[in-house]
C-alpha cells in the first residue's frame, strides 16, 4: 500500500477503483492572421458558445449543489465578459494581428499570474477559476469536445487537477470521490465538492499514471490521505472509521442546536476540552457550550525559553474571539511531575507526583505567573475569558493565588491596558482540596473537578502505570463521594461545579453525575454530542435518591 498526505477538501471516505482523468490539452501556436476581423468573428462566437456551455453548467449545477454554489459560474461567466480580459484578448487580435488562441492563452496566462501573486489565498484560488475559462475558450477554438468524466461502476478520480466545471459532472459519472496532485482547499472545486458531500483531498504529490488506473484506492477526507492498493485488514479497518464517523455525523445532524436538557427540564452545560487551537474549531464544530478547560501547556511546549506575554495574549485572544461570546476557561500554567520541559528549571525531586507542580511551581515563579495572568486578563477584553488554577491544596495557596491576582489587576491598571472580567476557578484535584473545597467555593467563583489527578491522589495510583489497571476501580465510591462534597459545598455557595477530567466523558457515568448535582461537563469535542444526547435522555427523578444513598451505604 502506498499512502500519500493532502489538504482535505470534505470529510469523508470513500473506497473504489481508480479512474485517472487527464484533460487533452492543447497546444496553441502563435501566427498572424491575415483578416483580423474574420479572427475576432472566430473569438466572438467561441465566447458565445462558452457561455452557453456554462448555462448550461450553471442550471445543472443547481440541482447538484443549489443556487448559492451554482453561482460559481455565473462569475466564470462575468469573468470572462470582464473589461481588461476581453480589451486584452481584443487589442492582440486586432491591434497584433494574432491568432485568437494566441491571444487567449497569453491573456489568460496574465490573468492566472496575477491571480497567483496575490497574497490573499481567497484571491489566489481564483487563478483556478481563470484557468478554466481560459481552457474552455481554448476547447472550442480547437474544436475540442467538453470532455466528461465518467464509468461504469462508483469510482475515485485521480487527477492532475479538475476545474470546477469539470467537478460539477462528476456525480453524475458516477465519481464517488477524487484526489488531486494540484488544487487548493479554497478553490471553487473544493467548494463544488463540499457542496456535492463529496470526499475529497487535494495538493496530494501523486505522480499520476496511468498504471493507476483499476487499482483500489481508499480516499480518506477526514485525515487528507489517500491509500492505494490497500489490503483487506486496512479496508476493514477505514470501513470501521467510516461507519464511527457516519454515526457521530448522525448524531450532529439530530443533536447540533439542541439543548442539554434532560427529560424533566435540569440544564447541563456541556463544554469542550482543548489541548491545542484545532481543539477550538473542533469545540464549534460539535456545538459546544464553551471551553471547560483549555490546557495552556502546549503553548510552552517545542519552545526552548518561556513565551513572552505578548505570545500567550495572542493564542488566548483568538481563542476567545473564535468562541464568540462564549466562556474559555484558560487553565494556568500546569507543569511539574511528568510534564517538563527543560527551561522550566524545575528541581529534582524524589518523588515529582508529590512535589513542585501546578501552581506551586507558579507561587515559585510569580514572573511566569503574572506573565500569564496579564496574558489573560487582556484577552478577557475580547471574549469571555475565565481562569482555572491546578494543583491547589490549601487555603493558603488559595490566598497566594489571590494576592499575585490583585497584584497583577492593579498593575495593568496603572498601565491603563485594556482588561475584562476574569472569572476565578479552582481545579479540585486533590483529596485536600475537595476537603477544603467549602472554603475555596466561598472565594471562587467556581469549581472544576479534574477527576485524572484526583483518581490517582485518591487512590494512590500513578495515572501513568499501567500495573495499576487492575486496581484502578473508576466507579469508586471514594471518588463519587468527593465529587458529592465538592457540588454541594460549591452549590452552598451559589457556584456552579464542574467535571472537566475524563470521567466526565464516561456515558456509563453521566446518570449519577447529573443526579448528584453537576453543573457542567467538559469533555473532547468528539464526545459532546454523545453527551448531549445521554443527558436529554435523563430523567433525574427516575434516578431517585436510592442510587445516591448507595454511595453511602
Ligand atoms: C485532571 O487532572 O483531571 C485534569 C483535568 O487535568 P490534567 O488531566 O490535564 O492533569
Ligand atoms: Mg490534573
Amino acid at each position: 500500500m502506498t499512502d500519500y498526505n493532502g489538504k482535505s477538501v470534505f470529510k469523508g471516505i470513500a473506497i473504489g477503483k481508480i479512474t485517472v482523468y487527464k484533460r487533452t490539452s492543447v497546444s496553441v501556436k502563435s501566427y498572424t492572421v491575415s483578416d483580423r476581423y474574420e479572427e475576432l468573428e472566430r473569438f466572438y462566437c467561441a465566447k458565445e458558445t462558452a457561455a452557453s456551455q456554462l448555462d448550461e453548467l450553471y442550471t445543472l449545477a443547481i440541482n447538484e449543489v443549489g443556487g448559492e454554489d451554482a453561482a460559481i459560474f455565473m462569475i466564470h461567466m462575468m469573468m470572462m465578459e470582464d473589461f481588461s480580459f476581453l480589451s486584452s484578448i481584443e487589442h492582440l487580435i486586432s491591434d497584433g494581428g494574432f491568432n485568437a488562441e494566441y491571444a487567449v492563452s497569453v491573456t489568460g496566462q496574465s490573468f492566472f499570474d496575477m491571480f497567483q501573486s496575490m497574497d490573499d489565498p481567497y484571491m489566489q484560488a481564483r487563478s483556478a477559476d481563470v484557468k478554466d475559462i481560459t481552457t474552455r475558450l481554448l476547447d472550442i477554438l480547437g474544436g475540442i469536445k467538453e470532455q466528461k468524466i465518467s464509468s461504469d461502476e462508483p469510482a475515485i478520480v485521480i487527477a492532475d487537477e479538475l476545474s470546477p466545471s469539470e467537478t460539477v459532472r462528476l456525480a453524475s459519472g458516477n465519481i464517488i470521490a477524487f484526489a488531486t496532485a494540484g488544487g487548493s482547499a479554497s478553490s471553487h472545486t473544493a467548494i463544488l465538492a463540499r457542496s456535492m458531500k463529496m470526499p475529497s483531498v487535494v495538493g496530494a504529490p501523486i505522480e499520476i499514471t496511468p498504471d493507476l488506473n483499476g487499482k483500489t484506492a481508499v480516499i480518506d477526507g477526514y485525515d487528507g490521505k489517500i491509500y492505494i492498493d490497500p489490503d483487506e485488514r486496512f479496508i476493514a479497518l477505514m470501513l470501521r472509521k467510516q461507519a464511527d464517523e457516519e454515526r457521530k455525523f448522525a448524531l450532529l445532524l439530530e443533536f447540533r442546536g439542541k439543548e442539554n436538557i434532560t427529560a424533566d427540564g435540569r440544564k447541563i452545560d456541556i463544554f469542550a476540552n482543548a489541548g491545542r487551537m484545532a481543539d477550538i474549531d473542533d469545540a464549534l464544530e460539535n456545538d459546544a457550550g464553551g471551553i471547560g478547560l483549555f490546557r495552556s501547556e502546549f503553548i510552552y511546549l517545542s519552545r526552548d525559553n518561556f513565551p513572552t506575554e505578548n505570545d500567550l495574549f495572542e493564542v488566548y485572544k483568538a481563542a476567545a474571539e473564535k468562541m464568540r461570546g462564549k466562556e474559555v476557561v484558560i487553565r494556568a500554567l500546569d507543569v511539574g511531575a511528568d510534564r517538563r520541559m527543560e527551561y522550566y528549571g524545575l528541581p529534582n525531586e524524589r518523588n515529582p507526583a508529590l512535589g513542585c507542580r501546578g501552581i506551586r511551581y507558579l507561587l515559585n515563579r510569580p514572573d511566569i505567573f503574572k506573565a500569564q495572568l496579564r496574558a489573560i486578563y487582556r484577552a478577557a477584553a475580547f471574549g469571555q475569558v475565565s481562569v482555572l488554577y491546578p494543583m491547589v491544596s490549601t487555603v493558603v495557596d488559595a490566598g497566594r493565588i489571590r494576592k499575585i491576582n490583585d497584584e497583577t489587576v492593579g498593575e495593568l491598571k496603572a498601565e491603563g491596558i485594556p482588561i475584562g472580567d476574569v472569572r476565578q476557578g479552582i481545579l479540585i484535584e486533590t483529596p485536600s482540596a475537595v476537603i477544603i473545597s467549602d472554603l475555596l467555593a466561598r472565594d471562587a467563583d467556581f469549581l472544576s473537578i479534574g477527576t485524572n489527578d484526583l483518581a490517582q491522589y485518591t487512590m494512590v495510583m500513578d495515572r501513568e502505570n499501567s500495573l495499576m489497571n487492575d486496581f484502578f476501580d473508576p466507579i469508586n465510591i471514594s471518588l463519587f463521594r468527593m465529587i458529592k462534597m465538592v457540588i454541594d459545598n460549591a452549590h452552598r455557595y451559589k457556584k456552579r461545579a464542574a467535571v472537566c477530567g475524563e470521567m466526565a466523558a464516561d456515558l456509563s457515568l453521566t446518570k449519577i453525575l447529573v443526579a448528584m448535582g453537576i453543573d457542567q461537563l467538559s469533555v473532547v469535542p468528539s464526545e459532546i454530542l454523545p453527551l448531549r444526547k445521554e443527558v436529554c435522555g435523563i430523567n433525574i427523578g427516575e434516578i431517585g435518591d436510592e442510587t445516591l444513598q448507595q454511595l453511602w451505604t
